[in-house]
């Protein structure tokens, strides 16, 4: 599938991925917005959030966690950070696998653009 997302799962193109599972993988963007910015994909290519199913549950439960793990490895847990999941071509996303963005390390405003 050409898909950039499942590639970097997949080791085929690379990335500096900050940590990874049997379910969910985490990079830097190559765009950071803030001092950190992580994406946390799960491996499943699943298109936009509009496509999670009910079996879908757990994986998506684990990347919520894995978020806060990572935010916590980054020590921006307790100062605060923000997480951004876009859907669809209104919501800003351009890269058709779900991912979550996590930033920190700076103030983020409200509300988002
Ligand atoms: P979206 O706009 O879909 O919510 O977010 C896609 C994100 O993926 C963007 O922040 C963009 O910088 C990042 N991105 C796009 N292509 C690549 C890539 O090849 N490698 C990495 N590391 N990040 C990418
Ligand atoms: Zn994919």
């Amino acid at each position: 599938m050409d898909c950039i997302f499942c590639k970097i799962a997949n080791k085929e193109i690379p990335a500096t991925i900050v940590y990874e599972d049997e379910l969910v993988v985490a990079f830097d963007d190559m765009y950071p917005k803030a001092a950190h910015h992580k994406v946390i994909i799960p491996r499943k290519h699943i298109a936009t959030l509009n496509d999670l199913q009910p079996t879908d549950e757990a994986l998506a439960g684990h990347l919520l966690r894995t978020v806060a793990t990572l935010a916590k490895q980054l020590g921006i847990a307790e100062e605060g950070y923000r997480l951004v999941m876009n859907c669809n071509a209104g919501g800003g996303q351009t890269v058709f696998h779900i991912h979550a963005h996590l930033l920190g390390g700076r103030q983020m405003q409200w509300p988002p653009g």
